[in-house]
């Protein structure tokens, strides 16, 4: 399994649809301060799933949406599309190639697809849990969070092996089960 490629239209800094096509191996993203290389990190956890502002770098889950500059409006929505490699079967999916993609409207509406076809949020974190990717899955590995695990309370730490277990999948099941 690998990254194949990466489409963002009105996320952040990318106003105008840009892709990011990946080889196996190892990608540099190269560029002077301020040009958005942590903006593409901040896409990859979005599209995954992310739902902290803060760990998007933002106040608000809409500062993720194309503000606009001194020459160009602002946009209306966000969207963010990631292109998966699963030849080798390594998402629960019939498809070798897989991709996912999530919409946000400055109105407030939101949408997720897994290739083109509408799900929901929990459809994506279930295809991509047992598989590494996804939210909490470490990654993604920001700045000063590796003092974070060196530093970790035994709970904390007992997360990252249920995460490695993939027994968080159930747990989140089971907490949404009861919530309802
Ligand atoms: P550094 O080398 O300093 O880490 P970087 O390449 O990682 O820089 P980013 O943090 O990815 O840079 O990009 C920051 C830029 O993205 C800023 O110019 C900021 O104004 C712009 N930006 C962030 N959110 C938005 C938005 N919603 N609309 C327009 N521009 C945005
Ligand atoms: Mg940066």
């Amino acid at each position: 399994m690998h990254l194949k490629s990466l489409t963002l239209r009105g996320f952040k800094s990318f106003a105008s649809a840009t892709t990011l096509e990946f080889e196996p191996g190892i990608t540099c993203v190269v560029g002077p301060n301020g040009s958005g290389k942590s903006n593409v990190v901040d896409a990859l956890a979005w599209v995954m799933g992310e739902q902290g502002a803060k760990t998007l770098r933002g106040g608000n889950m809409s500062d993720v949406i194309f503000a606009g500059t001194a020459g160009r409006p602002p946009l209306g929505r966000a969207e963010v599309a990631l292109t998966i490699d699963n030849s080798d079967g390594a998402l629960p999916i019939e498809y070798s190639e897989v991709t996912i993609s999530r919409t946000l409207f400055r109105s407030g509406g939101s949408e997720y697809a897994i290739n083109g076809a509408p799900c929901r949020l929990l459809d994506i974190q279930d295809l991509l849990s047992d598989s590494g990717l996804g939210r909490e899955m470490h990654v993604i590995v920001g700045q000063g969070q590796l003092d974070g695990v060196l530093r970790a309370t035994p709970e904390e730490r007992r997360h990252f092996i249920e995460e490695a277990a993939g027994i968080l999948k159930h747990r989140r099941r089971k907490e949404k089960a009861l919530r309802k």
